[in-house]
């Protein structure tokens, strides 16, 4: 029954299979869906970002009713594995069967967030169902930054719930997300002469597991940046040390897992150096389960003309020490899931400057604000200049939140099961959403994807079943 139901779901999937659409090329997926939604009489309009709306009126004696958005993404991350011959700019994605599961043939399946697509579409093809004022809306690249989302039209908003289809563990419902800003603090570098009779060396902190920075802060797995600048700390109150480069992380958006300095010791002191390294790295392992970090010294034959003035080093080194990095709070609604954090995530410098990253999550946009402000007060006060950007809104959650009450007890009632209400630490797009029609009611579910954005992407074919179920369901009792 359920999967009769979901029929034109599967059907629609597969043609948005075979239609290319990574991140930044949603044109064709949207050209798609506007003939679909013409074919079957329904009105269309795209915003200046690309995102697409289709609207198709209430049902006779339902247009009181309150008005309902099913909303997903139109993007999808193209990865695949090494050595496969395919261009998602051209070539349609090959889904297979395997027992239970959807995947694709050696790239990702794009069920992120195809099946929510498909879903919406499916719903609003279906003439049987009674419902009142529905729309969908279809963003585009949200895999990069959530850009569509951020610069949806806010007509396009206009309703009163919002039904993002665009999580992936079915029984989990969503009431919330975090938001984020990023801080950038630079340094001018204060110099001074390369002293005599001194030799210069590589130390490097490595072997982290590192993760993403949303999903992994609360995993206590260290933070390359901070386990070096503890080192250099700890070998300066036992040798006359300088340093000429500290360098460390990648993203913002990734929990540090290397880092280096280049540093000079006196000439006769390099055994002390590496001793007080290996001392402190085993002290640190000791924290860590004996798995990592590894710290290595390394005689570098590239000497430096000039190295940090010591006032300088003594700054950076103390203000990054003190810095905040990891869990500031946990949520008080949801064990377990933060509500709170700061990576320290990138530390690099030129022959000129230091530059420091750090990005914040919240699902307080007060809060995120306050942690934000407070960091970079930290690094201004000793001479940084700090700016804030990437800065994006949570979505708090509502415990109230009639949708959110209203998903779960249809939920309830279909499976005879109770769903997990829950919130996660990463960004989704009901942040920006709820920001422009701040009276919308949002609420976040999907089916099981297993492993989105990798090759091995796998969606569950009976949680589609069910969760389409649950949609149907939901769009027709909302009075
Ligand atoms: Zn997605």
């Amino acid at each position: 029954m359920a999967e009769l139901k979901s029929k034109t779901l599967w059907d629609l999937f597969y043609d948005i299979c075979k239609i290319p659409n990574p991140s930044g090329h949603e044109e064709k997926l949207c050209c798609f869906l506007k003939t679909v939604a013409a074919e079957a009489g329904l009105s269309c309009k795209v915003d200046k970002a690309g995102n697409l709306l289709i609207e198709k009126p209430a049902s006779p004696g339902r247009e009181k009713c309150k008005s309902v958005i099913m909303q997903g993404h139109l993007d999808m991350v193209p990865q695949m594995i090494a050595g496969l011959d395919f261009d998602f700019k051209t070539d349609a994605i090959v889904p297979v069967t395997d027992g239970e599961w959807i995947k694709a043939s050696g790239t990702t399946l794009g069920a992120d967030n195809g099946i929510g697509t498909a879903a919406a579409m499916a719903v609003l093809l279906d003439d049987s169902l009674e419902h009142g004022p529905l729309k969908a809306l279809f963003t585009v690249e949200e895999e990069v930054g959530l850009r569509g989302a951020s610069e949806v039209d806010p007509e396009f908003l206009d309703a009163d719930i919002l039904l993002n289809l665009d999580s992936e563990d079915e029984g989990e419902i969503f009431m919330g997300c975090a938001g984020g800003a990023r801080l950038q603090t630079e340094f001018n570098i204060e110099w001074t002469e390369l002293k005599p009779a001194t030799k210069a060396y590589r130390v490097s902190v490595s072997g982290l597991p590192g993760g993403h920075s949303g999903c992994d802060i609360h995993q206590n797995r260290g933070n390359a940046i901070k386990l070096i600048v503890d080192l250099l700390r700890n070998v300066s109150s036992v040798l006359d040390l300088n340093v000429s480069i500290l360098d460390g992380g990648t993203l913002d958006n990734a929990i540090p897992r290397e880092a280096f300095a280049i540093v000079t010791v006196p000439e006769d002191e390099g055994e002390v150096l590496e001793t007080a390294t290996q001392m402190f790295a085993a002290g640190a392992r000791a924290q860590h389960n004996f798995n990592y970090p590894i710290m290595e010294v390394a005689e570098e034959w590239d000497m430096p003309s000039k190295t940090w003035s010591p006032e300088f080093l003594r700054k950076v080194l103390n203000s990054l020490h003190e810095c905040p990095h990891g869990v500031i709070a946990w949520s008080k609604d949801f064990p377990g899931v933060v509500e709170t954090s700061t990576n320290l995530a990138v530390v690099e410098s030129s022959r000129t400057d230091l530059r420091i990253k750090t990005s914040q999550r919240s699902f307080s946009n007060a809060d995120r604000a306050a942690l934000t402000e407070k960091i970079s007060k930290h690094f201004d006060a000793v001479g940084g200049k700090s700016t804030v950007d990437n800065e994006y809104p949570g979505w708090k959650p509502n415990p109230e939140s009639e949708i959110v009450n209203l998903v779960c007890s249809i939920y309830k009632e279909l499976f005879k099961a109770e769903p997990r209400k829950t919130a996660i630490h990463a960004g989704l797009e009901c942040g920006l959403m709820g920001n422009k029609n701040p009276n919308i009611d949002m609420v976040s579910f999907g089916p099981d994807i297993k492993n989105p954005h990798s090759p091995s992407e796998q969606v569950s074919i009976a949680s589609v079943d069910r969760f389409y179920q649950l949609l149907t369901e939901v769009v027709s009792r909302i009075k």
